[in-house]
This record gives C-alpha cells, sequence and structure tokens, in this order.
C-alpha cells in the first residue's frame, strides 16, 4: 500500500487536461490517493492519466469525459468514481474558462456571459451538489472550488463575465462550508494568482501584455501549476481538518500588495 498525505483518499479532479488540473491530479496520485481525472477534452485527459499511471502506476488514474456544466454527466461523473473506487473524498472543482472575447460592461456578449456562468459557476455548484450526497454516505470529504485572485481584487484589464463568476464561486463555497460545517464536509475556494498556463499566457500574448501584470505581481513572476497543486494537497488532506470556509490564496502576494518592490 502507498504511504502518502492522500493515502487511502479517492478524489476527482476536474480539469485535469489542464494545467493546474493535471500537475493536481497528479500530486494527489503520487500521494497515494485513486484519482478520477475528469475533463471536457477526453484526448487531453486520456493523456493526463497516462502520464499519472507511468508515475504512480497503473490502478492510480482513470479518466472521464465530462462537461461540468451539464449536471447530469457531473452525477454520472461522482457514480462512476464510487463504483470504481467505493467512496469520495475528495473533490477539486477545478474545471473554468476565461474566454478571449470576454470584456468590459459594454463589450461583453450575453453568450459569453452565459457560458462563462454556466461552466465557472454551475459547473461548481452540480460538482459540490453531487460530491456532498456520496460525502454524505462516507462521513465526511473535503471539496476545493477553483477561484482566482480577480474575485478579491479589482483588474482594468477587464474580463467582466470571468471576475464574476470567480467572485460567485467565493461566495456560494463559504456558504457551502458553513451549511455542511457540521457533516465534516470541508469546503474552501483555491485562489491562484497569475500562473504559466496555457489558459493565461494564450490570453497575455504579447510581451507588453504580460508585463502589464508582473509589474504587480510582489514575487515578480508567473506561478507556476505545481504550486497550485501543493496548495491543493493540503486543503484536500487530513493536514487541514479544521480549515474550512477559507479564500486560500496561492498568489505570490499579489492581494496584500499596495506597491510592489523594484
Ligand atoms: P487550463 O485551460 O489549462 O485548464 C482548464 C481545463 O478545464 C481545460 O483542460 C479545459 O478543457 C477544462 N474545461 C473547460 N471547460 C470545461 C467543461 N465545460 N467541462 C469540463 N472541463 C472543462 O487552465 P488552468 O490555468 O489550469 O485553470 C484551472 C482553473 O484555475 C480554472 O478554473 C481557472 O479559471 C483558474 N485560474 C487560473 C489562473 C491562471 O493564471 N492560469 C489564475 C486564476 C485562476
Amino acid at each position: 500500500m502507498t504511504s502518502g498525505r492522500l493515502s487511502g483518499k479517492v478524489a476527482i479532479v476536474t480539469g485535469a487536461a489542464g494545467g493546474i488540473g493535471f500537475e493536481t491530479a497528479a500530486l494527489f496520485a503520487k500521494e497515494g490517493a485513486k484519482v478520477v481525472c475528469a475533463d471536457v477534452n477526453e484526448a487531453g485527459v486520456k493523456k493526463s492519466v497516462a502520464k499519472i499511471i507511468e508515475l504512480a502506476g497503473a490502478d492510480a488514474a482513470i479518466p472521464f469525459k465530462v462537461d461540468v456544466s451539464k449536471e447530469d454527466q457531473v452525477k454520472a461523473l461522482v457514480e462512476k468514481t464510487v463504483d470504481t473506487f467505493g467512496k469520495l473524498d475528495i473533490m477539486f472543482n477545478n474545471a473554468g474558462i476565461m474566454h478571449p472575447e470576454d470584456d468590459n460592461a459594454l463589450n461583453t456578449e450575453d453568450r459569453i456571459w452565459d457560458l462563462t456562468m454556466d461552466i465557472n459557476v454551475k459547473g461548481v455548484w452540480y460538482g459540490c451538489k453531487h460530491a456532498i450526497i456520496a460525502m454524505r454516505k462516507s462521513g465526511g470529504g473535503s471539496i476545493i472550488n477553483t477561484a482566482s485572485f480577480v474575485a478579491l481584487m479589482g483588474a482594468a484589464t477587464p474580463q467582466l463575465a470571468y471576475t464574476a463568476s470567480k467572485g460567485a464561486v467565493l461566495a456560494m463555497t463559504r456558504e457551502l462550508a458553513m451549511v455542511h460545517a457540521r457533516e465534516n464536509i470541508r469546503f474552501n475556494s483555491l485562489c491562484p494568482g497569475p500562473i504559466r498556463t496555457p489558459l493565461l499566457m494564450d490570453f497575455l500574448n504579447t510581451e507588453e501584455k504580460k508585463q502589464r501584470r508582473l509589474v504587480h505581481v510582489p514575487q515578480g513572476r508567473f506561478g507556476e501549476a505545481i504550486e497550485q497543486a501543493y496548495g491543493a494537497l493540503f486543503l484536500a488532506s487530513d493536514e487541514s481538518s479544521f480549515v474550512t470556509g477559507t479564500d486560500f490564496r496561492v498568489d505570490g502576494g499579489l492581494a496584500s500588495s499596495y506597491v510592489t518592490p523594484e
């Protein structure tokens, strides 16, 4: 039996084909969890699982294709997890989009707003709802929802739907933490700072756009996906057993900053 910080635990990671999701799923598996890697990108999530199996063994992970904005698919994801591994201990609702046409109040179209809310907010709600149903049966668990530093700070480079969606994730997570606190189900938001993943680097596609952000980051660099994974690992493990309802920032100091070092 593997001994690790998540030994004996069963986890779902959504967005597991992407930067933060893959690194977290791989770290969870290395720490002894069985991981269901879920993503709308089926080929991508199969690649993630193949890499995780190389790192952590043949029974460490399975892929599952899911569109988190569709409740029946999220329900099926949780049911498949419980059928395969017997229970659910950790739900990492991490899938999200930042649409290139997301803009300010005047330019953002309804369809971009609705798509963003469907995935980033409803997707997290559905993930929480079906994880609660499963976790009640096994006596509790840890649910981590990926929000963002933009839910805590204003930015003059607008992406209005995304920012509003991540604010909703923070508020929803806090309330869920209170409602389910006596059921041993913990809820925390992970608030990444700007991370060097395809999601952000495709959006900041010139050096000028990158520098416009970096000047505000006290540590003077973009974060790495693995640094988010270590934050999620702490929140997933029993080491954080008295931590619930937090906006857990892994942001290089960004949300504490007024003036950054030269
Ligand atoms: P990413 O684009 O690399 O990964 C996101 C993953 O979500 C992709 O694999 C994508 O296929 C998947 N996805 C998109 N829509 C989906 C759907 N409907 N159903 C299932 N899966 C879907 O991005 P990332 O940087 O790893 O982002 C992960 C999370 O972190 C997101 O919620 C994002 O908003 C958040 N975040 C990222 C940054 C950053 O700087 N990269 C900063 C703050 C917050």
